[in-house]
């Protein structure tokens, strides 16, 4: 069977909900989760065969939701290298670190694993459009991939977000607004609007269930690539938490069917010093975070003030005996430079944030020297080039270097 899943259950109250309808949330207002039958999966799939498979994320289709592969929207997305960082991780006294780089894949961030899998899903189901706010990359990735399956997309963004975001969006032929506010004035813009769009899906971030699928698929694959020995740690840009919701989702999957066995590593959602709504969470000893005022930060794709998720996040963190960190936008653009300078990796600067946050924490002794430090790169330094300044002299024609 191409997909093995059962049944969605609401992340609140374990209460189950019918996965062969278009859903949104709960009834009590709280994301989905797609359950699949992995006992079968486990009596059927021998780890060791999916070294055989294609390397894209659907190799691991027996757990994600796309029944019939003719519905399955793809542009190679998935199966991002591992790379060390020795400079980097030596300077700083860890070096085993490596990051997962998520900029090497179509849209240049990690939302395209979402979009993928979520607009496959949508297709599939009979959507006959979607709509979203976003922070800009979610929506270009969604704009694309609907592209790809010739489902319109309707696209609200804050004013702010990237440009490149923009462009993309009208690259691929959305219908894109800006809006004069943050993500969330954007998704109120776009769910009064998907209300009057019979057979439209509002797919905001947790408010369908297969985005999280898409995005767990980093899970699998790390997992995977390292050989089904987990690192110690690791590091994750928190905005809305999907990805790590999702990762920690296919660690426990892969535990339940026997891929994977041992302590899972210990999370750090990591946070900007702008916006940082679950680090106040976690220091206050809480279950959700409030809606942190005057949300800004240059590492836009984390700039979510409340995220419908937040418990979801504490609980894995608390779990796995983690934490949560915040690092200033000075501090997070200082790292992201260096790095570039001396690994060669431009990455975004949510995926900065993390090198910044497991060097302090390497510091304050939180992680050991020999401790195996895994960060989620989740995008591509080149969507935001305005993060670097440049200092390159203009010479005349025939001019002479000093
Ligand atoms: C969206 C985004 C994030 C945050 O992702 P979540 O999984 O929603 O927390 C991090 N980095 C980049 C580049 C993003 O676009």
């Amino acid at each position: 069977m191409f997909s093995h899943l059962s049944h969605l259950e609401c992340s609140r109250t374990g209460e189950r909900h019918d996965a062969d309808v278009v859903q949104g949330t709960s009834p009590v207002g709280a994301p989905l989760l797609a359950r699949y039958d992995l006992e079968r999966v486990a009596a059927t799939v021998d780890k060791a065969v999916l070294a055989t498979r294609e390397a894209s994320l659907w190799k691991y289709h027996e757990v994600l939701p796309v029944r019939d592969p003719r519905f399955v929207t793809t542009l190679g997305e998935g199966w991002t290298p591992i790379v060390g960082l020795p400079a980097y991780g030596r300077a700083v006294g860890l070096p085993r670190l490596a990051m997962k780089d998520e900029g090497l894949i179509p849209t240049g961030t990690f939302k395209a694993r979402g979009a993928a899998v979520g607009v496959s899903r949508a297709a599939e189901l009979g959507v006959r459009g979607v709509g979203m706010p976003t922070n800009g990359n979610a929506g270009s990735a969604w704009a694309t991939y609907a592209a790809r399956a010739g489902l319109p997309s309707l696209i609200v963004m804050p004013e702010g977000a990237p440009e490149i975001t923009r462009t993309e969006c009208a690259a691929a032929g959305a219908e894109l607004y800006l809006v004069d506010g943050l993500i969330g004035d954007a998704g109120a813009i776009v769910h009064e609007a998907i209300g009057r769009r019979p057979g439209w899906q509002e797919v905001s971030t947790l408010k369908e269930p297969y985005r999280l699928e898409g995005k767990k698929t980093m899970g699998y694959e790390l997992a995977e690539q390292l050989g089904w020995r987990l690192p110690d740690v690791i590091l994750y840009p928190t905005g809305g938490g999907v990805g790590l919701i999702g990762i920690h989702k296919a660690l426990l999957e892969m535990r339940e069917m026997g891929w994977i066995t041992g302590p899972l590593p210990r999370w750090v959602a990591v946070q900007a010093t702008g916006c940082a709504p679950i680090v106040r969470a976690y220091g206050a000893g809480a279950r959700e975070s409030e809606p942190f005022p005057d949300a800004q930060t240059v590492a836009f794709g984390i700039t979510v003030p409340k995220a419908l998720g937040d418990f979801l996040v504490l609980d894995a963190i608390r779990e796995t005996d983690g934490c949560a960190v915040e690092v200033s936008d000075e501090d997070l653009l200082a790292e992201q430079r260096r790095l570039a300078a001396s690994d060669g990796a431009f990455i975004c600067p949510e995926g900065a944030a993390c090198l910044a946050a497991a060097r302090d924490l390497r510091e304050s002794g939180w992680i050991r020297e020999d401790e195996h430090v895994l960060v989620i790169n989740t995008g591509t330094g080149i969507k935001y080039p305005d993060t670097i300044t440049v200092d390159a002299p203009l010479l005349p024609v025939g001019g002479r270097l000093p």
